[in-house]
């Protein structure tokens, strides 16, 4: 197996990658909050998580990839206060909370698709675990970790000695940012809720009986607990974005490492932000919400050419959204396709050199814009064209996934060619049938030198825009 270098917020090192059961992965990825669409920012973060699954594959490493889906008890707050966003979305919809949730999966599973990311192989909904949450807070409250206020049972940070070892800050700086919602009956700003009790005066439309009253689960510990009933003992890599680092994966390990007394997770992955002008957060509260529907689809733009964009960044990094980045990675992609295109048949043979260097980019985290410059180099390459055609197939095919064999995607403006070329081209046609080549070569050079290409097949030559 080759070796592959991640780079581990829990270290906050690059670290070679080892896994705990011989040649398979247990993935973790922390999913949507099924209240409204997937705005263009999330789909960022699972975009990168579809290529670290790529890449282990690409490695030989069976992977075992669990994704949940929040349909109760996030909160608006991080923080546990503030309306549910199921029941928000309700309102909002005039629907059931049930109805939102069901949509909104929907929605987000044909966004998946549409970027070709791989589906996870198991789906957990949090509403089918309850029981499991029930069962971790039992041994949490056994264990000495949790306390009663008026409004849920809370885990007590103070009790988890190594609460800050994932963000790295003090527990000044931790209990800081965790202030801004204020709930008096808390011990430490940091701690949070386990399970939630309904309102006295108020029914619920999500909520169920527990040891200790009617109500629902906290937003961290259904991660927690799907993560460990399905991976049970394979905890490899757990991911999800920055924003989730300081609260949502530090209560993540701090109840989880309470509870079992061992590591929870061997590798952390965070993805950097989407980001719009001024390098302000894409975020679902804010009016700069993009979903791949309306800055893609709706203007007839292929929702590849956003995968095709996050690729060009390296995930750590912030990417930023505007209409001239996309337009520049629709010429990008186009291009690819093009040159794809235009090395004829596939049936050559993958170059063994060149996917190792391509291996050795994707292995060093997931370097996908050197893996970019790395299919190019081969392109350029003195490789036979067959050759390069089954290279770049399996660099897309495997890695990159944007859909390189797609030709038909353009728009009129972009396959409409000049009538002046369309002249050179039938003079070369001409040419090559009264077996004049040298004036054949020289019409060609003219073509390409108006930004064309020059395809000669079966049914006489083609044209196409570079
Ligand atoms: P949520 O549905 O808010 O829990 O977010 C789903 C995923 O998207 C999480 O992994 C977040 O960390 C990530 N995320 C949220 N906003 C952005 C953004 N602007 N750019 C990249 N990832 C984001
Ligand atoms: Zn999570």
């Amino acid at each position: 197996m080759n070796k592959i270098y991640l780079y581990n917020t829990l270290t906050r090192k690059k670290e070679e990658f080892k896994e705990i059961k011989n040649g398979e992965v247990g993935l973790y990825t922390c999913g949507p909050t099924v209240y409204n669409y997937a705005h263009i920012g999330n789909l960022r973060a699972y975009i990168f998580e579809d290529i670290l699954k790529r890449v282990l594959k690409y490695n030989g490493y069976k992977v075992k990839h669990v994704m949940n889906i929040t349909d109760v008890g996030h909160l608006v707050g991080d923080m546990d206060m503030g309306e549910d966003k199921l029941e928000k979305g309700s309102k909002r919809e005039g629907k059931t909370a049930w109805e939102i949730a069901e949509f909104y999966t929907k929605a987000f599973k044909s966004d998946l698709k549409k970027l070709n990311i791989i589906e996870p192989d198991i789906w957990c909904k949090a509403t089918e675990y309850i029981q499991k949450q029930i069962d971790l807070i039992k041994i949490l409250e056994k264990k000495g970790f949790t306390y009663k206020t008026s409004d849920g049972i809370y885990y007590d940070t103070s009790k988890f000695k190594d609460y800050n070892k994932l963000s790295h800050l003090d527990l000044e700086t931790l209990r800081e940012g965790a202030r801004v919602e204020k709930n008096e009956e808390k011990k430490n700003s940091t701690d949070f809720a386990l399970w939630k009790f309904s309102p006295k005066d108020k029914k619920r439309q999500m909520e169920w009986d527990s040891p200790w009253g009617i109500g629902f689960p906290g937003w961290a510990i259904e991660c927690s607990a799907m993560s460990m009933a399905e991976l049970r003992e394979q905890l490899d890599i757990h991911c999800g974005g920055i924003d989730h680092i300081n609260v949502h994966h530090t209560n993540e390990i701090a109840q989880s490492e309470a509870a079992t007394g061992k590591q929870f997770f061997n590798y952390w992955m965070h993805g950097a932000f989407l980001n719009i002008k001024g390098g302000k957060k894409m975020a679902k509260s804010d009016d700069n919400f993009l979903t791949l529907k309306n800055a893609f689809i709706k203007k007839g733009i292929d929702p590849l050419v956003y995968r095709f964009a996050a690729l060009q960044t390296h995930y750590r990094k912030p990417m930023e959204y505007n209409e001239e980045v996309m337009k520049n990675a629709e010429k990008g992609l186009n291009h690819l396709k093009n040159q794809f295109r235009n090395l004829g048949e596939i049936n050559g043979k993958v170059s063994k050199k060149f996917k190792n260097k391509f291996l050795e980019e994707v292995n060093n985290d997931l370097n996908i814009p050197k893996a970019l410059a790395v299919a190019q180099e081969m392109l350029k390459s003195d490789l036979s064209n067959e050759d390069k055609k089954a290279t770049l197939l399996e660099f897309d095919s495997e890695i990159f996934g944007v859909g390189i064999t797609n030709l038909d995607i353009k728009t009129e403006e972009d396959i409409k060619i000049d009538e002046n070329v369309e002249m050179l081209k039938k003079e070369r046609q001409k040419a090559r049938k009264e077996k004049n080549f040298e004036e054949s070569d020289r019409l060609r050079d003219e073509i390409e030198k108006l930004g064309y290409t020059v395809e000669d097949s079966k049914d006489g030559v083609r044209v196409y825009k570079k």
